[in-house]
């Protein structure tokens, strides 16, 4: 692979002495294989390299996204107003929405999940792949990891099902390593099983764990109780492994703790937990252990873009109430967008325990994104973290790059096989298939016939008559 250079650009690289960002104006990046080799004003790019003009560009790192289920894409628009539980009782890996999908669904499904990131900037990717009720549907989620062409630290959700057990998938995660030539050739896909379970403990050292990951729902719910001090309890310290909590928007002071005290991190889906009514109120005091999921791209955004704004604001919103409820006026802006920007990279790179990833530094992969800086939307910054987190939006991205091969070039997704406009009528006509074959179930008395429904306040435009 011939080195890469984007020109004259203005870097939001990452400086070590400050543990920041540091803007760097007119200043190039050369890609030597899948790193990044240098980073300066002058740099000496070998006669060969591919030169990408960056004048009035903004590049910045991949965006993470630690937290997804993208085998669900194919259900995209089908229920806009669905809360949590409905979600878990009609869509999820539990529901009967499942025999809607063959495992090839599942491929596809994913792989547009993959695409819909890339082409926003996402270039790495905390997959919790909660596809898992069939062997062959895990293996094609597994595929779908590979052929997507992002960064993927694959987390299989190992669990005893009908038709397949945490054993299978445990045994079928111990030969990917070895046998997959695409996982060996790219190095592009970290394997970790998921579920916080005693054979993980037990006897799952060998398999070389890359990153574990779970749900931490607290408060009513009765599942996804998988807390950073349960995880302590355990003693999942001793795997020595990173575990990313998804969502915590209830989490205690005890938890944050913990989840410090261990280096784990939280994965903060702020989109999801508005949405769904996860409840979102604590996340926000576990920062400096946090980075920024989507959770299910089918409901709304899959992208991270939208996260870091939306978490932005409504953690600036919630601390500003708290000063006007006092009577006070806030004297001053409670979080900078540094603060945004950073989650959605450098914390999720944090969050699997790598220096080289979510950041544009020398030695740190080449996952980069170019921004047009031009448009109608950002033309006129001068302050381009601001411009990124505020006014940029997805048509704003020209080049992504995973591991020093381009994504998207020129405003255009690249696929590994085929062409996006083959891919895009076959994924519709599969959309189309599973969606109409969903039926809702009715809402049972209780949900898993334990928690207690609640009343919600409604919102409407409509007018009293
Ligand atoms: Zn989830």
């Amino acid at each position: 692979m011939a080195a890469k250079v984007f020109h004259d650009g203005t870097v939001l690289s990452w400086n070590e002495d400050w543990q920041s960002i540091e803007v760097l104006h007119h200043t190039s990046i050369l890609i030597n294989g899948d790193t990044i080799s240098a980073i300066g004003k002058d740099i000496e790019a070998p006669a060969d390299a591919e030169v990408i003009d960056s004048t009035g560009k903004i590049l910045t790192p991949g965006f993470i996204n630690t937290h997804s289920h993208l085998w669900q894409t194919a259900y995209r628009t089908l229920a806009p107003n669905t809360t949590l539980a409905s979600y878990l009782i009609s869509y999820s890996q539990s529901s009967q929405a499942i025999k809607a999908f063959s495992a090839e669904d599942i491929y596809i499904s994913c792989l547009e999940g993959y695409y819909e990131g890339l082409n926003a900037g996402v270039t790495t990717y905390v997959e919790h792949a909660s596809n898992n009720w069939d062997l062959d549907v895990v293996k094609r989620g597994f595929d779908a990891a590979v052929d997507g062409g992002a960064r993927v630290w694959w987390c299989c959700a190992a669990e005893d099902r009908e038709d397949v057990t945490a054993e299978d998938v445990f045994e079928y995660i111990d030969t990917l390593g070895k046998r997959n030539p695409a996982y060996e050739r790219q190095n592009q896909v970290d394997l970790a099983p998921s579920s916080m379970n005693e054979v993980l403990l037990t006897s799952r050292r060998e398999l070389g764990l890359e990153a574990i990951t779970t749900h931490d729902l607290g408060g009513p719910w009765p599942i996804g109780h998988n807390t950073p001090s349960i995880a302590a309890n355990k003693g999942l310290q001793d795997l020595d492994v990173p575990i990313i909590f998804s969502h915590g928007g209830l989490i205690t002071e005890e938890n944050r703790a913990a989840l410090r005290k261990h280096d784990w991190n939280l994965s903060i889906t702020p989109e999801s937990e508005m949405h769904y009514g996860h409840g979102q109120q604590t996340s926000r005091l576990v920062q400096d252990h946090a980075s920024l999921g989507v959770d299910t791209n089918w409901t709304f955004s899959g992208d991270i873009l939208t996260q870091a704004r939306l978490w932005l604001q409504s953690v600036r919103n919630v601390s500003y109430n708290k000063t006007l409820d006092s009577g006070r006026i806030p004297r001053e802006n409670p979080m900078a967008v540094e603060d945004a920007f950073l989650l959605a990279t450098r914390q999720g790179g944090r969050a699997v325990r790598r220096d080289d990833v979510g950041v544009l530094k020398v030695g740190a992969k080449a996952d980069i994104v170019c921004f047009n800086g031009n448009s109608p939307n950002m033309v006129g910054w001068t302050d381009p973290i601001a411009a990124v987190v505020l006014h940029a939006n997805v048509g704003d991205i020209e080049h992504v790059m995973v591991g020093g091969e381009f994504r998207k070039r020129n405003g255009k997704l690249i696929l590994k096989e085929g062409e996006w406009e083959d891919f895009s009528k076959k994924f519709a006509e599969a959309a189309r298939r599973i969606q109409a074959k969903v039926n809702v179930p009715p809402q049972p008395e209780k949900f898993m016939g334990v928690a207690e429904f609640g009343e919600v306040e409604s919102m409407t435009t409509r007018r009293q008559t």
